[in-house]
C-alpha cells in the first residue's frame, strides 16, 4: 500500500482520548508521517469524565468539554473526520472500509499503519423497555446534550439510575441538583462493587443524606412505558419505582467487535489482546484505551480497566510506536477516584473482598483520623483502608473516603504500589506536614502504624 506514495499514513479510528493521544505523539515523532482519523460522533477530543458535570451544569457548554477542535488538530497536520464510521478492515491489503454517515456514501482508505481506539460501549442490561423514550446512557457529547435537552423540555421529576458504578453515583449527583427524585437499582449487594463493602456503605450513606434512595441486591427487570411509548417506571425484583427519565449506568464493554472482526485476537473481558507496546497480533496495527487489554502490575497479567487515565497513556504508547518510536506502556495498579456531594473516595490495588477471591492471604486495618491538624479548621476526617500480604508485609491495596479534595491522597498509596513497598516501607515515608495540610502524622502513617501492630 505504501510503496506508491511518497508519505506514510497512519489512520486513527475513535477520535477521543486514546485515538487523539496517539495521534499527537505520532505527529511529534514523524513530521512527514500523513495521519487521519475517523470519529463515529460529531466531536473529537471530548472529556466524556466530564460529562455528569454538564448535565449537573457545572460545566456550562458541552463545547466546554473538548480539549482540542479538529481546527486545531488541523494546524499540527493532523486530518480528523467527525460522523465517519469505520465499518471493516482488511489487514491483509491494509484498508478500511468507511461510512460517511452525514452524506451516507461509503469508501475504502489505506494506512500503512492503524490504531484502533474505538473505547467501550456502555452495557444495555437485555429486558424489555431498554428503548423507550426517556431512557439514557452516557458516553458520548451527544449523549449528554440529549439528556440535558430532555431535562430541559420534558421537565422529569424523578429518575431512576440502573447501575451504581462510578458513573451512576455521579450522575445521582448531577440529577439531584437539577431537582430530580432519585433512585439508585443495582443488582449487587453494595454500590461502587470496585470498593470494599465498609467504604462503599459510605458512599451510599452520603447518596441516602442527600435524598438519593439507593437499593442494592435489587435487579431491574423491566422499564414500563406509557401508551406514547415514553418511560414510565423501572420494575426490579424487590418493587416498582415511578420514573420519567431512565439512565443505564451497568458499566463498559470493549468495544472491539470491528477488530475481531478483521481477525485481531481478542483477549481479557473481550477488550482487543496487546503487548506492551500496544501492538496487536497483525503487524502494524495497534489498539489502545477502553477497546484494548491493559496489564495489571498486581495481578502480573492482562485486566480490562477502561478508565481515562489509561486511554490517553495507552493512546501515547501507541502513537509513539506507530510514529516509529519505542514506547512501553507501564501497567495499571487499578487506582480509581469518584465523588458525590461531600465525600470523595479512591481506590488502588486489590480491594480486601477482591484479594480473597483470588485466594491471597490478606490483612486489612481501616482507620479514620483529621485530616488537619486538631486545632487548624478543616474539611473533617478521613477513612484510609489498607490491605496487605501477612506473609512479607506487602501493601496488596488501599481506600480512601473523606472530604472531596482528601480522597486525591489514594496517589501516595498508588505510587507506594508501584513500587512494591511494604506496610514498613510505608511507615518511613516522608510525607509533608504543616497544619492547613494535614495532622503531624499524616492518617496513611496512621494507618501503616496500625497495621503494623496487626
Ligand atoms: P472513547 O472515549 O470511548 O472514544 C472512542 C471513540 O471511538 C468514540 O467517540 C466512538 O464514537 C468512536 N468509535 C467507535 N467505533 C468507531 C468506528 N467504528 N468508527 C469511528 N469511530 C468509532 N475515566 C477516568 O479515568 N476518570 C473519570 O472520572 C471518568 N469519568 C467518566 C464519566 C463518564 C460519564 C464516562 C462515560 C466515562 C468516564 N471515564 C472516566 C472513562 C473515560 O471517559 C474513558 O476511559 C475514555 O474516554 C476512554 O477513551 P477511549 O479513547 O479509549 O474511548
Amino acid at each position: 500500500m505504501s510503496s506508491s506514495r511518497e508519505a506514510k499514513r497512519l489512520l486513527i479510528i475513535g477520535g477521543v482520548a486514546a485515538g487523539m493521544s496517539a495521534a499527537s505523539r505520532a505527529r511529534r515523532l514523524d513530521p512527514d508521517l500523513e495521519i487521519v482519523a475517523y470519529e463515529r460522533t460529531g466531536y473529537v477530543s471530548y472529556g466524556s469524565c466530564g460529562l455528569p458535570y454538564l448535565i449537573a451544569g457545572v460545566v456550562r457548554e458541552a463545547a466546554d468539554l473538548v480539549a482540542r477542535t479538529p481546527e486545531q488538530f488541523a494546524r499540527q497536520g493532523i486530518e480528523t473526520r467527525t460522523n465517519h464510521e469505520v465499518t471493516a478492515i482488511d489487514t491483509s491489503n491494509k484498508t478500511v472500509e468507511v461510512k460517511d454517515l452525514t452524506e451516507g456514501s461509503e469508501f475504502s482508505t489505506g494506512y500503512d499503519k492503524l490504531v484502533i481506539a474505538t473505547g467501550g460501549s456502555p452495557i444495555r442490561p437485555p429486558m424489555p423497555g431498554i428503548k423507550l423514550e426517556g431512557v439514557f446512557v452516557l458516553r458520548t457529547v451527544e449523549d449528554g446534550i440529549a439528556v440535558n435537552r430532555f431535562l430541559a423540555e420534558e421537565r422529569p421529576r424523578r429518575a431512576v439510575i440502573i447501575g451504581s458504578g462510578y458513573i451512576g453515583v455521579e450522575v445521582a449527583e448531577a440529577f439531584v441538583q437539577r431537582g430530580l427524585q432519585t433512585t439508585m437499582l443495582d443488582m449487587l449487594p453494595q454500590v461502587l462493587d470496585n470498593f470494599d463493602a465498609d467504604i462503599a456503605q459510605l458512599m451510599q450513606s452520603e447518596l441516602e443524606r442527600n435524598g438519593v434512595i439507593v437499593s442494592v441486591d435489587d435487579t431491574a427487570q423491566g422499564i414500563e412505558g406509557d401508551t406514547a411509548g415514553r418511560v414510565r417506571a423501572v420494575v426490579s425484583a424487590r418493587g416498582r419505582y415511578e420514573a420519567d427519565l431512565v439512565l443505564i449506568g451497568a458499566g463498559v464493554a470493549a468495544e472491539s467487535l470491528l477488530a475481531q472482526e478483521a481477525g485481531i485476537r481478542l483477549g481479557t473481558k473481550g477488550a482487543i489482546a496487546v503487548d506492551e507496546g500496544m501492538r496487536t497480533n497483525v503487524p502494524g496495527v495497534y489498539a489502545a484505551g477502553d477497546c484494548a487489554e491493559t496489564y495489571h502490575l498486581l495481578l502480573k497479567g492482562p485486566s480490562y480497566v477502561p478508565l481515562g487515565s489509561t486511554a490517553n497513556k495507552q493512546g501515547r504508547v501507541a502513537g509513539t510506536n506507530a510514529g516509529g518510536g519505542e514506547g512501553t506502556f507501564g501497567g495499571v495498579v487499578g487506582t480509581a477516584i469518584t465523588k458525590a456531594f461531600e465525600l470523595g473516595v479512591g481506590v488502588t490495588g486489590l480491594t480486601e473482598k477482591a484479594a480473597v477471591q483470588l485466594g491471597r492471604a490478606a490483612r486489612s486495618v481501616s482507620i479514620e483520623h483529621g485530616s488537619r491538624a486538631h486545632y487548624y479548621p478543616g474539611p473533617g476526617p478521613i477513612r484510609v483502608k489498607l490491605v496487605w500480604d501477612p506473609a512479607d508485609g506487602m501493601l496488596l491495596g488501599a481506600q480512601i473516603a473523606g472530604p472531596v479534595a482528601e480522597a486525591k491522597r489514594i496517589d501516595v498509596l498508588a505510587t507506594a504500589l508501584h513500587h512494591g513497598l511494604t506496610i514498613e516501607d510505608l511507615q518511613r515515608l516522608d510525607l509533608s506536614y504543616a497544619p492547613p495540610f494535614s495532622p503531624v502524622w499524616d492518617p496513611i502513617l496512621v494507618a501503616a502504624n496500625v497495621a503494623a501492630k496487626n
